[in-house]
């Protein structure tokens, strides 16, 4: 299991990129806007690229993160894992009781499938599992 990505909601892109970028010093990979989810993602590659920090801006008031800023303002959005095998996992945390926002896989543009464990059944975090071969 790997540390896929994590993922930071800001309200201003550009001006987040001031810290992360700039100050920071990590390497700015792209920006994308992905207009079905509502938000425009800048990716930062961490060390060999196989992990990333993601800035993630709402675009539209109508979405999930949009609401979640609303509430909790910017901030840690969620973890990303990688795993080999997505299907066994999400019935390995469903017989250990857990809840997931997905309880089958989704997937995303590229094909990547993914699911959401809950934050109560991740003590206070939302938790993201991408399927990705080793
Ligand atoms: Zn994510």
């Amino acid at each position: 299991m790997k540390l896929d990505h994590l993922a930071i909601a800001v309200a201003d892109l550009d001006a987040a990129l001031t810290f992360y970028r700039d100050a920071l010093g990590l390497e700015l990979d792209g920006i994308e806007a992905v207009e079905r989810e509502g938000v425009r993602i800048a990716f930062l590659p961490l060390g060999d690229g196989t992990s990333r920090i993601e800035l993630v801006q709402p675009t539209r008031d109508d979405t999930g993160i949009a609401k979640w800023m609303a509430k909790h303002g910017p901030g840690m959005h969620h973890v990303c894992l990688a795993v080999p095998n997505l299907e066994s996992a999400l019935a390995r945390l469903v017989a250990h009781g857990c809840e997931l926002i997905h309880p089958q896989p989704v997937r995303r543009e590229d094909g990547t499938p993914y699911a959401f464990i809950h934050p109560r059944s991740a003590f206070g975090v939302l938790v993201e599992l991408y399927e990705k071969p080793e």
